[in-house]
């Protein structure tokens, strides 16, 4: 077992209502109160869609979201199984990565989570997983290149590779905002560990890590019978802008 593992059970310390009457201290008032509540539920229900979509092994993987409106976020606690993950069993702390109320030990990478909220103002949601294809691009230390136009779309050019950094402290969240800031990719792959994916909201973030996979895998599979073309950088900006502006219901 894992040292940051601290509870057999969800069950064990995760006292809904103890959690949410001790996170509102962190707050001041009672709309920060029903954001705390909301963004726990949010943050409890993308973690199946990990699961639902093969991003994720046994316990790895975690979802955050910032508490709209507060100094405050809503990360995975550690080492519990996907199953018992519920809105109770989510951990608050505040954007330094310390836990603000009596939840569940939070995430082993809650500290590089925090980090990256405090420095990209923008992101509302943070993802990690070490998904299959896209970690072995990672283990491989290779950008994946944008070959098709759901890449263009999605990440606006190539998905790039950041440096590798231990785990537990802030050098992951280090590690992907030096990456990702000035890049339109919303997803890095960690050299030799997985993928961190962010977005304006969780749901975003989310949607990134599952489109990061996906495309790692047709790439991969694509390149196994040899070299492939890059799309040219104008057509990348047109697909990526049009996606970004124009696709889907506005
Ligand atoms: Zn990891």
């Amino acid at each position: 077992m894992s040292p940051d593992v601290t509870s057999p059970h969800p069950a064990v310390g995760a006292g809904s209502a103890a959690g949410l009457g001790t996170a509102a201290i962190a707050s001041s008032g009672p709309a920060d109160d029903d954001a705390v509540r909301l963004t726990r539920h949010v943050v409890a229900d993308l973690h199946h869609e990990l699961v639902r979509n093969g991003l994720v092994a046994w316990t790895s993987g975690n979802i955050s979201a910032r508490v709209p409106g507060t100094d405050l976020l809503v990360i995975k606690p550690s080492g519990v199984a996907y199953d018992d993950l519920t809105a109770e069993t989510m951990v608050v702390c505040d954007l330094a990565g310390a836990k603000v109320s009596d939840d569940l030990s939070p995430s082993s990478d809650t500290a590089s989570h925090a980090y990256i909220y405090r420095h990209m103002p923008g992101v509302g949601g943070v993802v990690h997983t070490h998904s299959r294809y896209a970690t072995a691009w990672a283990a491989r230390g290779e950008p994946i290149p944008c070959v098709i136009t759901a890449m263009a779309d999605e990440f606006g050019g190539e998905i790039p590779v950041g440096p590798f950094a231990p785990i537990g402290g802030e050098e992951i969240g280090r590690a992907v905002v030096a990456t990702l800031t000035g890049h339109r990719s919303p997803a890095v792959l960690l050299r030799s560990h997985g993928v961190f994916t962010v977005g304006a909201t969780p749901r975003d973030a989310v949607k990134a890590a599952v489109m990061c996979e996906d495309a790692a895998c047709t790439v991969h599979l694509a390149s196994l019978a040899g070299q492939v073309a890059p799309l040219p950088a104008d057509q990348i900006d047109a697909l990526h802008r049009r996606y970004q502006n124009e696709y889907g219901q506005r």
